[in-house]
């Protein structure tokens, strides 16, 4: 941390468990928002009074938690999972044991209480457990969409499950939805979660108190969600 900033050039700097960029506000005011691709950023004016500045992250933690969990960083903690017998998958919520198996017809299934790989796809285990979250997701997240979208008076586009950046999901402005795969790991509640936040997007489109009155509507305890989301979110993943 340095005192010697003059400039308009950010200084990263953490809070607790909060990290923020910090820079100079021509303005007198000390101000707090969640830049589009989802970092901290806090405009103060000079001399920086840290303590200021970290009582208005306190007033405001969980404001700032309900608007990083869409972009919790995917990447942060690198899971890394071996195709190997007994190896741990996740399927919403739960965990599941791979099994490495010689015959079969698919190259993956979930069968009692296990995934069976076969063997000879060991090299290629990435691709189809990612291929398995997009078309058993797909179907999934479909029908709950169904379910929700008439609850909540919106329509909605394409649906596609695929790799995104930084995000669980996303809404275009037509309506289109993309899922990450990867939200094909968390439990089910969470999973429904996801999808009302995507369709409260469908009535507006920035995460102000309309739009969580919307969520609240349809998921009275979804608070519960976002915080599961931030806790796990980094360990889905392959
Ligand atoms: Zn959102």
């Amino acid at each position: 941390m340095s005192d010697s900033s003059t400039d308009n050039e950010a200084s990263l700097h953490q809070y607790q468990d909060i990290q923020y960029s910090l820079k100079q506000s021509n303005r007198k005011t000390t101000s707090l928002f969640i830049e589009r691709d989802g970092s901290v950023t806090v405009r103060a004016p000079l001399p920086y009074d840290m303590a200021k500045i970290e009582s208005i992250i306190e007033q405001k933690r969980s404001w700032i938690y309900r608007n990083l969990a869409e972009w919790e960083d995917l990447n942060r903690v690198q899971v890394h999972r071996e195709f190997v017998n007994g190896e741990g998958f996740l399927y919403l919520g739960r965990n599941y044991r791979l099994q490495l198996v010689d015959e079969q017809d698919e190259a993956l299934v979930l069968k009692n209480g296990r995934f069976l790989l076969r063997r000879d796809h060991v090299d290629s285990g990435m691709e189809i457990f990612k291929n398995f979250y997009r078309t058993k997701g797909l179907d999934r997240i479909n029908q709950r969409l169904t379910h929700f979208a008439p609850k909540m008076g919106v329509t909605f586009g394409s649906v596609r499950v695929m790799e995104l950046q930084h995000r669980w999901a996303s809404c275009t402005s037509k309506g289109d939805l993309n899922f990450h795969w990867r939200c094909l790991m968390a439990p089910l509640a969470v999973l429904d979660y996801i999808i009302i936040h995507e369709l409260a997007h469908r009535l507006y489109r920035n995460h102000d108190a309309k739009f969580w009155d919307a969520v609240d509507k349809v998921l009275p305890d979804y608070q519960r969600h976002v915080s599961w989301l931030r806790h796990n979110g980094a360990g889905m993943g392959l």
